[in-house]
């Protein structure tokens, strides 16, 4: 039953993102499951990281940004501050930072393929790390374990900060820990037990940063799974909003509009141009349909009323043009911009269909089959506005001058009397 015709029609809910069947069950199983075991899989994961890449790629590129500013700014305050000499040693591992930081942040200045994104970065992170270390080994003393502990520093912000996988995250905290341990080791100023026990200490603090990672990972994730249920459950609502207000404006039998969505038709159509835009109304009644009912039954009598309203649709003009159940066997049909003759012309050529179709009233006063009787009002531009009432008064007299006149026929009312029979 989605016959009836409004005009307007209501405008498309906003996009839900397509998920499956099985990955809307799997949105409510995790939701109703415990935080910590959410683990997006499949389908879930790609919209996920869909909607997370965009997000993940401007930290990611403001992240290289401010190493690289950093870089330059470390660089000219060891060239103003620092002996020549140490300066100059850790000018060319620093300077390895830079093409790796711009290089990743350029690749990511556009959308890739999650497997590219992992390696770029993974490799990205992993060579400004080792400039990092490299910056202290190149200029020793004091600097040696510094720019490791600062090489530590580095990562511990980038598992930090980056939204990526864990995976992604504890590889970048194990090359840190490993760059970190292999120059201790290599660090003239300190033991092989002193390094161990170092890395060993740092290794703990990555472990808590992962930690706190993996938490944040999760909890990104819920937000996702609940606002996917979100934006279903307001989809789902508007759905249901809508067919209970498509059921509430149609006539369950016939399935076109009923009464009262006639008259919000009505007053709509009277609001924006109160009584001064033409239209015409055609007041249908089933002759003698009691007699058919009577004789038929009323199953068949309802039948017919099906076959009636799909008639009268289907010779409308077009989706403006509307018709309602208004009563019993009676149909109200509203033209909006339409004049005296070609309403009448429609309203014969429904009556002729109608007749032609010949669905038996053997009963009826009329002819021996369904036929129609038809008043016409007509709203004309260029007369004194008239109300809605007006023009139904004046549809509902021409159909009683039809009806007294012998029923199946058309009559028109032209200024409160019916004349121009048919
Ligand atoms: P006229 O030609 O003067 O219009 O005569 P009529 O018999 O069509 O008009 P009347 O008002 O005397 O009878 C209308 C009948 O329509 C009476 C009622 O039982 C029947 N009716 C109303 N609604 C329905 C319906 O939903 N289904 C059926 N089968 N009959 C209905
Ligand atoms: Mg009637
Ligand atoms: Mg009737």
């Amino acid at each position: 039953m989605e016959r009836v015709r409004t005009g307007a029609q209501p405008s498309p809910p906003r996009e839900t993102p397509v998920v499956t069947e099985g990955g809307w069950a799997e949105v409510q199983r995790l939701l109703d499951g415990r935080t910590r075991h959410i683990r997006l899989e499949g389908e879930l994961a790609q919209l996920f990281r869909e909607r997370s890449a965009r997000q993940a790629a401007k930290i990611i590129r403001a992240w290289m940004v401010w190493v690289v500013l950093l870089d330059v700014v470390t660089l000219t305050l060891n060239l103003l501050l620092l002996p020549s000499q140490t300066a100059t040693a850790m000018f060319l591992p620093a300077s390895l930072l830079l093409p790796a930081a711009i290089s990743t942040a350029i690749f990511f200045s556009k959308p890739r393929g999650p497997r590219q994104q992992f390696s770029v970065l993974l490799g990205g992170i992993l060579v400004i790390l080792l400039s990092v270390a490299l910056v202290g080994v190149a200029s020793g003393g004091e600097f040696y374990e510094r720019h490791l502990t600062i090489m530590l520093f580095v990562a511990v912000t980038a598992i930090v900060i980056f939204p990526v996988p864990l995976t992604l995250a504890t590889m970048v905290g194990v090359g840190a820990i490993f760059i970190y341990l292999i120059f201790q080791l290599r660090n003239p100023m300190i033991g092989p037990g002193s390094a161990i026990a170092g890395s060993l200490f740092f290794a703990a603090g990555i472990m808590a940063t992962l930690v706190a990672r993996r938490t944040a990972i999760i909890l990104a994730q819920k937000t996702f799974l609940l606002e996917l249920r979100d934006r279903k459950r307001l989809a789902d609502l508007k759905d249901a909003n809508g067919r209970l207000e498509r059921l509430a404006r149609t006539d369950p039998l016939t399935g076109v509009a009923n009464r009262r969505s006639m008259m919000a038709t009505l007053e709509a159509h009277w609001k924006n141009g109160p009584g001064g835009l033409e239209a015409a109304m055609l007041m249908c009644d089933v002759d003698d349909f009691k007699r058919l009912n009577d004789s038929l039954g009323h199953a068949e009598g309802d039948r017919c009323l099906v076959k009636v309203a799909g008639i009268i649709e289907s010779s409308l003009r077009n989706d403006n043009d509307q018709v309602a159940r208004f009563g019993g066997e009676e149909f109200l049909i509203f033209l909006p911009s339409c004049d005296a003759t070609t309403a009448l012309s429609l309203a014969e050529t429904i009556r002729q269909r109608v007749e032609a179709a010949s669905f038996p009233n053997p009963a009826s006063r009329a002819a021996p089959v369904v036929t129609l009787s038809i008043g016409v009002a007509t709203l004309p531009p260029d007369r004194a506005p008239k109300s809605v009432d007006d023009l139904q008064r004046e549809a509902d007299a021409a159909l009683y001058a039809a009806k007294r006149e012998g029923r199946n026929r058309t009559r028109v009312c032209t200024h409160g009397s019916s004349a121009n029979q048919t």
